[in-house]
């Protein structure tokens, strides 16, 4: 499964308590061309939205995509499992 979906499965929002989530992976990225190329390649992140009360959370791709075979543990930690 993708660690957008995974990320949307298990979100609870802690605002409003709803477990309904939409996940963006985008790029912060810089003003010129040259540094949104180089951001691109290092700056990427998931934008975790409630989809009822709007409220946004933000975490690392690198770091999400990088915990091969362990997202699930780590979702437990952020979430709860
Ligand atoms: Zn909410």
């Amino acid at each position: 499964m993708k660690v957008e979906e995974e990320i949307a499965n298990r979100f609870k929002c802690p605002k409003c308590g709803v477990q309904r989530a939409k996940v963006k992976k985008l790029a912060m990225t810089g003003a010129s061309l040259l540094e949104r190329w180089a951001d691109w390649q290092r700056n990427k992140y998931y934008f975790v939205t409630c989809t009822n009360c709007g409220y946004t959370e933000v975490y690392d791709a690198e770091i999400l995509d990088g915990k091969k075979g362990g997202i699930e543990d780590l979702l437990d930690l952020i979430f709860g499992g």
